[in-house]
């Protein structure tokens, strides 16, 4: 019997796992650990809210957690509960997909005032994120910036703009509708710090701003180059380009109080305020031959008593395991860390690409590993039990599938009408549903 240990819950991790069965079948056991007793990771940490049924995924991630060839080992923190050597030791092998859950940093003046915020710190507050349940953004003023031009940037911008009814059916965090509710934000502003053209906006997102039911986007049609330069572009970016034109032409929509303005050529010099973010300086600027931004030394103002920035993610160091801090992920050769260790998903490639992308990822470094373990090797090691042991002499007690399931169920009675579930935020809370003091 094989023993593979992956290190994370998320679409990654469970698309390992999922390979790493087809691959071995009956002949392995995949434990997919996960520092908090519930799964999903990005799913269900990540990804919007309003957006369920991309989270409708995590119903085949269920699929092989229930599978007998795999286990959710979850309260479990590597790196501090257990390190990459002990799992090396007790493991066949051992695959990290634990993701890119830090924010990068924008590395301007103002960036620490309070009122400013990365992406990670406050999608995770409205998706219910333990670390961030206490956030508390400051939604009291009527202008909030968000920074960069991707697909995270509008997510922040369209939860910020939205009424409570269009929360109907999502599960926005509890705390996060209260609050919303109360927000007295009318314009949020998007910095991109260059053109329509270079946006990395997919046409799906970018359509529901066109329908959202108190905010109109706005844009503005001297920023775009003559429309014959959409000729060449990728199909699915000239469908963004194509929306994009088509919010130019139709203007703000005076029957909506909210405003989305879209600032192209617009980079954030520094955040300034009085003790507090109150307004972001931006130099104007053009796109260089080489596709740049390069400042043009004009500046302005924009009021902003929330600052989001949405420029990327990173992934978290853990103790001797190689890192490339430029890139900020696990050093890695297609996959490959060293022996008997591979990473996988954003973890691997950075933070690009859909969910779908990390299922090709997964089987190929299942693929490498099964390269590297033909039959008749491995197979020595004792996988959970092994883990198992280190963890009880360090007073750790792990949480099964079965423990999410009960968390699940409660999260569901608990649900708001019409909400899929009430997410618990604090893990005292996933705890007490499990009759167990917290860590
Ligand atoms: P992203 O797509 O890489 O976008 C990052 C944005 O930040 C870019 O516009 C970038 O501009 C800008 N940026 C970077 N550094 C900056 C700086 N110092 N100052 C100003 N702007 C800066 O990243 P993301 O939005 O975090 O998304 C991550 C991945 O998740 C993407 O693949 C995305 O499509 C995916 N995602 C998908 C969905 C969905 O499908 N519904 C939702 C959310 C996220 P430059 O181009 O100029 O560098």
């Amino acid at each position: 019997m094989r023993h593979f240990a992956v290190i994370g819950s998320g679409p990654s991790g469970f698309y390992t796992a999922e390979a790493l069965n087809k691959a071995f079948g009956e002949q392995a056991r995949v434990d997919i650990i996960d520092r908090y007793p519930v799964p999903y990771g990005l799913i269900r940490f990540g990804v919007a809210p309003d957006h369920q049924s991309l989270k409708a995924v995590a119903k085949r991630y269920d699929k092989v957690a229930e599978s007998p060839g795999a286990a959710l080992i979850g309260n479990v923190d590597v790196g501090r509960d257990v390190s990459v050597a002990e799992l090396l030791d007790a493991y066949d092998a051992v695959v990290l997909a634990t993701g890119a859950p830090n924010d990068r940093k924008l590395g301007i003046e103002g960036e620490d005032l309070p009122g400013v915020f990365g992406s990670a710190a406050f999608v995770g507050w409205y998706n219910g994120h333990p670390e961030f349940a206490d956030l508390d953004p400051p939604l009291g003023g009527t202008d909030a910036v968000v920074i960069g031009n991707g697909n995270v940037a509008l997510d922040c911008a369209r939860i910020l703009s939205k009424t409570h009814a269009e929360f109907d059916g999502s599960d926005i965090a509890g705390h996060a509708l209260d609050a919303l509710d109360r927000s007295a934000i009318r314009t949020v502003t998007l910095l991109g710090r260059r053109g329509p053209h270079q946006i990395a906006m997919t046409p799906k997102e970018l359509g529901e701003l066109g329908h959202l039911e108190a905010a109109s986007p706005v844009v503005d049609g001297d920023d775009f180059p003559p429309v014959e330069a959409d000729e060449p572009l990728e199909p699915g970016h000239r469908k963004s380009i194509t929306i994009l034109r088509g919010f130019a032409a139709a203007g703000a929509d005076p029957a909506k109080p909210k405003r989305i303005v879209f600032d192209f050529f617009a980079r954030p010099l520094r955040i300034e305020g009085d003790g507090t973010a109150q307004r972001v300086i931006v130099e104007r600027t053009e796109v260089d031959e080489a596709g740049g931004a390069r400042g043009t030394g004009e500046t302005y103002t924009v009021p902003a008593g929330l600052v989001i920035s949405c420029i990327g993610y990173s992934t978290p160091q853990i103790a001797d395991v190689p890192y490339d801090e430029r890139s900020g992920r696990f050093r890695n050769d297609g996959g490959r860390i060293s022996d008997r260790l591979y990473c996988v998903g954003w973890a691997r490639r950075g933070p690009t690409g859909t969910i779908g992308t990390n299922r090709p990822d997964g089987y190929e470094v299942a693929g490498l590993i099964e390269a590297a373990m033909p039959p008749g090797t491995g197979g020595e090691r004792r996988g959970a039990e092994a883990l198992g042991e280190v963890l009880s002499s360090r007073g750790v007690r792990p949480t099964s599938f079965d423990d999410w399931r009960s968390i699940e169920q409660a999260e569901e009675s608990a649900a708001r009408p019409g909400a899929p579930r009430e997410k618990m935020v604090r893990a005292e809370q996933w705890m007490a549903t499990l009759g167990r003091l917290p860590k």
